[in-house]
This record gives structure tokens, sequence and C-alpha cells, in this order.
């Protein structure tokens, strides 16, 4: 059996982290620090340690990151003031809301209220509409979800063409599976989506040349649902006991698959480096 070439996330977000870091300096030295604020609301653990991993990615390359610290228990109202004020701040060029916000708030809500041009996250309606209505990869807007951006960076690091391919997205959300598949659409593929009332989920996955597995059920996607040869990006991020694993079965799938990203190691570093993308593409659109 074919043993799939694994797709090293860290080395393909280390190119993009070269090339952004050359792009900082250039910027600063026209006067313009990229800054982003990373607002995340009470003391949620797994949100600390991912805002931590932004912040200290900025720093690397030359972003300045500033924390916005609200109490779990804050008002939505005065949730919205202080995503004003940041809209308002000139140093400031990307708003990220860390998700989840506490059961209070209501999330869309909350979003809406980020200034579209700030929308490093890519979330805003006015984003998300831009990025349905775009028929081809060139009119997509400045601001592209983080995690599905990276998913496309992947793809393409295999040098698989991705027009006329038919892609599988397992997972609807509006923070990966649409904007995958939306994305992939973009580039011409043929998609199928597919969700947790799929009828033989095995049966569509196997048509798919490009996998994308968006689900949060650990190693749901076995070797015999995949297409030998097929390129598979693992979004899942599940904790056992024993330590992380993806949405596929690793083992299984690396003996059909031609293309696959380990979990961790694929996607989550994707999902950074684009964010720091984004934010240097605020500053520059700034400055122009
Ligand atoms: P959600 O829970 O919001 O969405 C999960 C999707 O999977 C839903 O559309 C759901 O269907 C579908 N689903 C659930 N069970 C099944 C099933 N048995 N068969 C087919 N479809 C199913 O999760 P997210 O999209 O936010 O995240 C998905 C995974 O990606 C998680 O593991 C998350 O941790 C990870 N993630 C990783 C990131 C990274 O940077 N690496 C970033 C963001 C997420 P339905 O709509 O019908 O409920």
């Amino acid at each position: 059996m074919p043993q799939a070439k694994i797709i090293d996330g860290k080395q393909v977000a280390a190119k993009l982290h070269q090339a952004l870091k050359e792009e900082v300096v250039a910027l600063t030295k026209q006067g313009v620090t990229p800054g982003l604020a990373t607002v995340r609301v009470g003391e949620d653990p797994a949100s600390q340690v991912y805002v931590q991993m932004k912040e200290k990615a900025c720093a690397m390359i030359g972003i300045m990151s500033r924390g916005i610290r609200p109490p779990a228990d804050i008002s939505q109202e005065d949730l919205i003031a202080q995503i004003e004020e940041l809209n308002s701040d000139s140093n400031i060029h990307g708003i990220l809301v860390q998700l989840p916000l506490p059961g209070h708030l209501n999330t869309p809500t909350v979003l809406q209220h980020v200034n579209p041009d700030k929308d490093v996250d890519g979330f805003h309606p006015l984003n998300l509409g831009k990025l349905l209505s775009a028929k081809y990869w060139e009119e997509l807007p400045r601001f592209i979800p983080c995690t599905p951006a990276g998913v496309i960076k992947l793809i393409d690091s295999t040098g698989v063409e991705i027009a006329g391919k038919q892609a599988v997205v397992v997972g609807r959300s509006i923070i990966v599976g649409k904007p995958v598949a939306m994305l992939l659409l973009a580039r011409q593929a043929t998609v199928t989506i597919c969700h947790s009332r799929t009828s033989d989920l095995g049966a569509l996955t196997r048509t798919a040349d490009i996998l994308v597995a968006a689900v949060g059920v650990p190693q749901l996607i076995k070797g015999k649902m995949i297409k030998p040869g097929a390129v598979v990006i693992d979004v899942g991020v599940n904790r056992l006991e024993d330590g992380l694993v993806g949405d596929v079965d690793f083992n299984q799938a690396k003996e059909v698959a031609g293309y696959l990203t380990p979990v961790p190691g694929g996607v989550g570093p994707m999902t950074i480096i684009m964010l720091l993308t984004n934010t240097v593409r605020s500053a520059k659109a700034q400055l122009s």
C-alpha cells in the first residue's frame, strides 16, 4: 500500500511567517505598525491558551497586540462599547473576539459590531456575505475566515489542482465547514457538504479527490471512507486522555490517502498565520 505524503502545516506556516515578517518590517518603516486587539471575555482555559498563542505569534513577527480582558459577566452593551472603542482606534488594524463567548452574550450580535474593515477573523456578516457572493477567487472579500483560508493553503502546498475536482467537506459550521466549502467552490471544485444528518457519509467521502473533515468527532473518517490518492485535510482537534487526535483515523488514512495532514501540526499552525496575514493586510489597506 502506498503511504500518504504528510502535509507539514508547521513548515507551510513557517514559510508564510518569514514573508510576513518582512512585510511588517517594511510597513513599520513607513510608519505603520500593524496592531491586533485580542478580546477574550472571561477565563475559559482553552481560550486563554489560544489567545496566548496568537499574541506570541504577533510578537514574533512584530505585530503589536493589545489584550482586552473583560470579565465573564460583562454586559453585552459594555462589551460592544469596548469593541466600538477599538473600531475607532487607528493603532488597531484587526479585532479578534475569541469564541466561544459566555452564554448570556449573543455571539452574532457582538460580531456584527466589529468594524468589517478590522474583521480579521472574517466573521462579520458583511464579509461572510461577500464570501458567499464571490463566484471567483478574485472576488473574495479582504478577510476570509482564518482556518478555512489555511485549509486552502495546505491543499495548494501539495501542488494538486483544485479546479474541476470533487471536494467533500464534512461539517457545516460557520467557522470552518461552510467557508471552506465556499472557498473550494470559488476555486472551481465541485463541492458536497456533509453534516450529522447525512445518510451514508462514507459513500460521499469516497467520491472526494479533496476531503476536508471539520466535525469534532474523534477519528470519524476511517480508511475505507477515503478515495485512494485523495488529499485529506483534518481540521478536527479532539482532546482524548492520551493526547490530541483529529477527525480522521490517521493510521488508517495514511495507507489510502495521497496527502494527509497530521493532528497536531497540520491545520492548527495555519489558523494563526492566516490571522496575522489578515492583520497585516488590514494595516496595508490603511496605508494605501
Ligand atoms: P461544530 O461543532 O460547530 O460543527 C461540527 C459539524 O460537524 C456540524 O456541521 C455537524 O453537523 C457535523 N457533524 C457532527 N457529527 C457528525 C457526524 N457524525 N457525521 C457528519 N457530520 C457530523 O465544530 P467546528 O466546525 O467549530 O469545529 C470542527 C472541528 O474543528 C472541531 O474538532 C474543532 O476543535 C476543530 N477546529 C480546529 C481549528 C484549528 O485551528 N485547527 C479551528 C476551528 C475548529 P450538524 O450541523 O448537523 O450539527
